[in-house]
């Protein structure tokens, strides 16, 4: 037998099981040793059975005194019945179906049960229990997770017989010294212990070594994609005195944004291709940085080209940008899916003959038809909508343009590592002077009332207001979402809001109508916007001063802190209202973070640690394969040696020549996951 053996191969099992493994991703004698138990049962402390709990399973050891021959029950199933116990009290022992356990037990014999205690205490029942001998069986055993027609002990037997099948002949892909070094078992020793321990400290010390090996996998996977794309010749953009672009401005900028313009400047002067992430809070003003990237390119005479996921912040940045960029006649041109045919050709032909050195748009700069004249930079923003995968797109779109990725969320460093290991990064740890945090409570609905009273208030004192709707399932879709937004506006804030304007957003408008709506809001033609989650991340509308957020508790607190991050623009006092009925301790405990946190990264880690990775590593937000057994909150400090050994192994090594079964590893980690290729 071979790792690389078809499980159908392996002994007690045919094509029909096979293909059951194959359900959970099991198709070859070494994945099936990577199927790893997601618990063990501890036979080596059992209850006596007067003790044994009655909530979940435990093991039990007994004495079996009388057997009662197979009956007929109702449904037709065949009951087979044991009668055990010990000094403390009886305990029966039932299987349907299955003779052939009951069978086996000797009378007078003790054995270890394990299952579920049910009955009351007149009489102790266990369904369909596990049975090991008393003695000389195995002290803690393997829980598989299951599938349909896979029981746990079924599984167990199968990586027993691939165990035996291979010894001797388990590669171990990490290099001896990084064994050495953290004390880490081999990989053949670390296979056997965590589906066959003899005590649970050779559990413990197989996964840590099975953890690392699982993230230093990962990152040279990462690491090796970003060497990978970093191939190729970029403009070497000499680079320019920025003094005159910062000068320019209403306001000073921040020494962040100072240090990140210069790390880029940095960068785009190299042939090799700038991979770079900026990161920054909500209001730390990325746009900024990006603008001064712009200038420099367009001083040495490059276009640029600026993605945003939807088309209004798209414009957005357009006129931003276009404010920026004019007093040094940097031309810049606004290229949507909505355009006319006869106004999208004058700018294409505008971008092809480089007239136009900064293209804004969304994705759809990526689509053909698109030439540029000589584009040296290419900036993304609000990262976490844009994957590897369009990354390495837009990498290819040109003669390796610089990279800038913008990233919304802000998130701890050794995630962004894991997540953008690829890119360097930048942060923008300061925010602007003078901003005064944005005053965040969280209230129930029976506050509702009040709340809107204030908020007539505020629209009488001239400002606005964005309500974020209550949220609805997933899998309502656009029209549910349109239906939840248009009731919301129509039973709740237009009849306690008598007389003011509002607006409504939701995704089933069409780019134009979102525009319009848009454009009303910020013109101070609306006073407010009701809005769905599709609220446009990064819009920019001073005015605004409250944000309100209905279904509070639903949300992320990053996700909450972006919706916040919409208000507090301009100078006056701002308010974020989360409305919540449903506040346990947990969510009540969570929303109170919040309110009284205003630091992104903050919020991020508690998140974290709160909530788990879920929220950043939400499907649409990576494309990085799933972690077997590493877990990111937990193994923080794993992670920081693995991401610090990949980059010392590659290195020495860069191609890994002297590490041809860690390169196979990493080589199949990718295959497996053509998200990220
Ligand atoms: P984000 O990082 O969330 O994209 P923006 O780039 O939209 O932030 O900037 C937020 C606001 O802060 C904008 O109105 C911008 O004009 C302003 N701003 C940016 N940099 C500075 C600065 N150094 N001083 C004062 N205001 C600034
Ligand atoms: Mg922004």
């Amino acid at each position: 037998m071979e790792l690389s053996t078809s499980v159908q191969y392996i002994k007690g099992v045919g094509p029909k099981t096979a293909q059951r493994f194959a359900k959970l991703g099991v198709e070859t004698a070494g994945q099936l040793l990577e199927l790893y138990p997601r618990d063990y049962v501890d036979y080596s402390r059992p209850y006596p059975v007067a003790s044994a709990p009655y909530e979940g399973s435990c093991v039990v050891k007994a004495t079996v005194y009388s057997k009662q021959g197979e009956v007929r029950v109702k449904g037709g199933k065949r009951m087979c019945k044991v009668l055990a116990g010990d000094e403390t009290a009886m305990l029966e022992l039932v299987w349907f179906n299955n003779p052939y356990t009951a069978e086996k037990l000797e009378i007078g014999a003790e054995y270890l049960f394990f299952g579920r205690v049910g009955g009351n205490f007149g009489k102790r029942q266990m369904i369909a229990p596990v049975v090991q001998p008393a003695t000389g069986g195995q002290p803690l055993t393997a829980v598989y997770p299951q599938t349909e027609g896979l029981h746990s002990a079924y599984i167990a037997r199968c990586v027993a017989a691939v165990l035996e099948g291979l010894q001797g002949q388990i590669p171990d892909p990490l290099p001896p010294d990084i064994l050495h070094r953290y004390r880490l078992p081999g990989k053949a020793q670390a296979l056997a212990a965590i589906h066959r321990p003899q005590t649970m400290d050779q559990v413990k010390a197989a996964r840590r070594r099975l953890i690392y090996e699982e993230l230093l996998t990962l990152q040279l996977g990462i690491l090796l994609l970003r060497s990978r794309g970093r191939k190729g010749d970029a403009a070497a953009i000499r680079a320019a005195d920025l003094e005159p672009f910062f000068a320019s401005l209403p306001f000073s900028p921040t020494d962040a944004q100072r240090r990140a313009s210069g790390e880029i400047l940095s960068d785009m002067s190299h042939s090799r291709p700038m991979n770079r992430l900026l990161q920054g809070d909500v209001g730390s003003g990325k746009t900024l940085v990006a603008a001064a990237a712009v200038y420099a390119a367009s001083r040495a005479g490059f276009q640029s080209a600026l993605m945003a996921p939807t088309e209004i912040l798209a414009t957005q940045h357009a006129a931003t940008l276009q404010k920026l960029l004019a007093p040094f006649g940097v031309e810049v041109a606004l290229l949507t899916g909505g355009m006319r045919a006869a106004a999208r050709r004058q700018t294409l032909a505008a971008i092809a003959d480089g007239r136009a050195q900064l293209v804004v748009g969304t994705h759809a700069v990526l689509s053909e038809g698109v030439e540029f004249s000589n584009l040296a930079l290419a900036i993304t923003d609000e990262q976490h909508r844009f994957g590897v995968r369009q990354r390495q797109l837009l990498a290819a779109k040109a003669r390796s343009p610089h990279l800038l990725v913008m990233s919304a969320t802000p998130i701890p460093r050794t995630l962004a590592l894991l997540l953008y290991g690829e890119l360097d990064i930048s942060v923008l740890d300061q925010l602007p002077p003078g901003r005064q945090p944005v005053k965040t409570l969280a209230i129930t609905g029976k506050k509702r009332g009040d709340m809107f009273g204030f908020l007539d208030k505020q629209i009488a004192a001239g400002r606005q207001v964005y309500f974020v709707c209550p949220l609805i399932e997933e899998s309502e879709g656009a029209a549910g979402e349109m239906q939840s937004a248009t009731a919301y506006l129509e039973q709740t804030v237009q009849p306690l809001l008598p007389g003011r304007r509002i607006g409504l957003m939701h995704g089933r408008l069409k780019p134009k109508e979102k525009q319009a709506v848009m454009d009303a809001f910020k013109a101070g033609e609306l006073d407010a916007l009701v809005s769905t989650t599709v609220i446009e991340v990064g819009v920019d509308v001073p005015n605004a001063t409250v944000m309100v957020i209905e279904n509070a508790e639903r949300y992320g607190l990053s996700a909450l802190h972006q919706l916040r991050g919409r208000v507090g623009r301009g100078g006056g006092e701002s308010w974020c209202i989360l409305v919540s009925d449903h506040q346990s301790e947990a969510v009540r405990q969570r929303l109170q973070f919040l309110c009284h946190t205003s630091d992104g990264f903050a919020i991020a880690r508690y998140d974290l640690e709160n909530r788990g990775p879920g929220d950043f590593f939400g499907k649409r937000q990576h494309g990085l394969p799933a972690l077997k057994l590493a877990d990111l909150m937990t193994d923080t400090r794993t992670l920081q040696a693995a991401q610090q050994d990949a980059a010392d192994l590659l290195a020495a090594d860069p191609r890994l020549d002297s590490w041809p079964a860690l390169a196979d590893q990493v080589q199949r980690l990718f295959e497996q996951n053509t998200a990220m290729n």
